[in-house]
């Protein structure tokens, strides 16, 4: 893995200049809270025409639309798991969103992508699980794909870096 091809920060997903966002939307992308909703505030009204042509997405895939009025190209919409107890699959599927997003990215040349915490908002993954399901699949993800963009983990809160750093710093130990 390159120098550099993983970062963890605090911030809004919607301010960053990177080559794609992604939203943790759901099944219809028709727009929603959270995240979402943000992204779909800061990209205007065509990103939802957009998003109506596209039918919809199974939960641990991904679809790509451009960026409209948002600092990014293109936003890639993924649909995460909704929290169950654990024992219905949502690990994998968790895990799918990040590799369907970043396989996207590689089948598109694009050079940076920037990820919020997948499902860990209104869908209740507990973080401290999601993060390492996230941290893992992204670290082999880098690992195995030279071509790979670079990666960027936004927290949206302190807390929530301060789990997804403490996570990245036991994967390393
Ligand atoms: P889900 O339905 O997948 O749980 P949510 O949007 O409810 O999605 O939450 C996912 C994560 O996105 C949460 O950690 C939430 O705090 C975070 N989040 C919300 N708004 C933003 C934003 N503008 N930038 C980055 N992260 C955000």
């Amino acid at each position: 893995m390159q120098q550099g091809a993983l970062e963890i920060i605090q911030g809004d997903i919607t301010s960053l200049e990177v080559d794609a966002i992604v939203n943790a939307a759901n099944q219809s992308l028709l727009g929603g809270g959270g995240v979402d909703g943000a992204i779909h505030r800061a990209a205007g009204p065509k990103l939802l025409e957009e998003c109506k042509t596209l039918g919809g997405c199974p939960t641990g895939e991904a679809r790509m639309t451009a960026g409209y009025d948002l600092p990014a190209n293109y936003v890639i919409h993924t649909v995460g798991p909704v929290w169950g107890g654990g024992d219905h699959n949502e690990d994998s599927l968790l895990a799918g969103c990040y590799r369907n997003s970043l396989q996207l990215a590689v089948d598109h040349k694009l050079r940076s992508i920037a990820f919020p915490s997948i499902s860990t908002g209104i869908y209740h993954f507990p973080i401290e699980r999601a993060s390492h399901v996230a941290l893992r699949i992204v670290l082999d993800f880098l690992e195995a794909e030279e071509s790979a963009p670079r990666v960027l983990f936004t927290c949206f809160s302190e807390q929530d870096l301060a789990v997804y750093r403490k996570t990245y710093e036991e994967l390393q130990a």
